[in-house]
């Protein structure tokens, strides 16, 4: 699985549409203080499902709406789409190439798109669950994570870890037959309780 390209319009400093194809090898992103290089990372992980405006440094998720300058005028809406290689189906799709396209208006009104077609949120957090991408992963490492990382509390540090595995997963589905088995439990002992009335 590959990343291939982004494309970005109306986000943060990229009012005007951005295409960035990812060659093979190494990507680095170079350009003086404040001229959008975090903002191409964060549009990497709004696209990919961030729902925090504050881990992308905002009040509000319309702050992500390129706010205009001195000589250009605010606009009204930020789209943002990545397209991944997917030919050895690392994702959990069928498709061999994904294109994921998160759309936001200043109404508020909201959409994600996954190779054109419109999904919820939560198909966009699927689609991403255990591939060690997504945006809560650590696979983007933003300013000021790689100390908190350090001075993590040894459980938050197996946490980390354990989500970089893949273990997540299971923990979940263990969580699931447990409460199921529960569940079980619960029904027999009311039909032990049945039957010792009928008796
Ligand atoms: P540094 O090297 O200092 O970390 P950087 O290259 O990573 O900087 P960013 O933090 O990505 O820069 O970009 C900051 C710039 O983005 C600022 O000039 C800020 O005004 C602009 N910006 C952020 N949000 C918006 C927005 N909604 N509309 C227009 N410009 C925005």
């Amino acid at each position: 699985m590959k990343l291939k390209t982004l494309e970005i319009s109306g986000f943060k400093s990229f009012a005007n549409r951005t295409k960035i194809e990812f060659m093979p090898g190494i990507t680095g992103v170079v350009g003086p203080n404040g001229s959008g290089k975090s903002n191409i990372i964060e549009s990497i992980r709004w696209v990919m499902g961030e729902t925090s405006a504050k881990g992308l440094r905002g009040d509000k998720m319309a702050d992500v709406i390129f706010g205009g300058t001195n000589t250009r005028a605010p606009l009204n809406r930020a789209e943002v789409s990545i397209t991944f290689d997917n030919t050895d189906h690392y994702l959990n799709s069928e498709y061999s190439e994904i294109r994921i396209t998160r759309t936001l208006y200043r109404s508020g009104e909201s959409k994600y798109q996954i190779n054109g077609q419109t999904v919820r949120l939560r198909d966009v957090h699927e689609l991403f669950m255990d591939s060690g991408l997504g945006r809560e992963s650590f696979s983007i490492i933003s300013q000021g994570r790689v100390e908190s990382i350090f001075s993590a509390k040894p459980i938050e540090r197996r946490s980390i870890i354990e989500d970089v595995a893949g273990v997540y997963k299971y923990k979940q589905n263990k969580e699931q037959a447990e409460k199921e088995l529960q569940e079980t439990v619960d029904n027999l002992h009311r039909v032990q309780d049945i039957l010792f009335e009928l008796e």
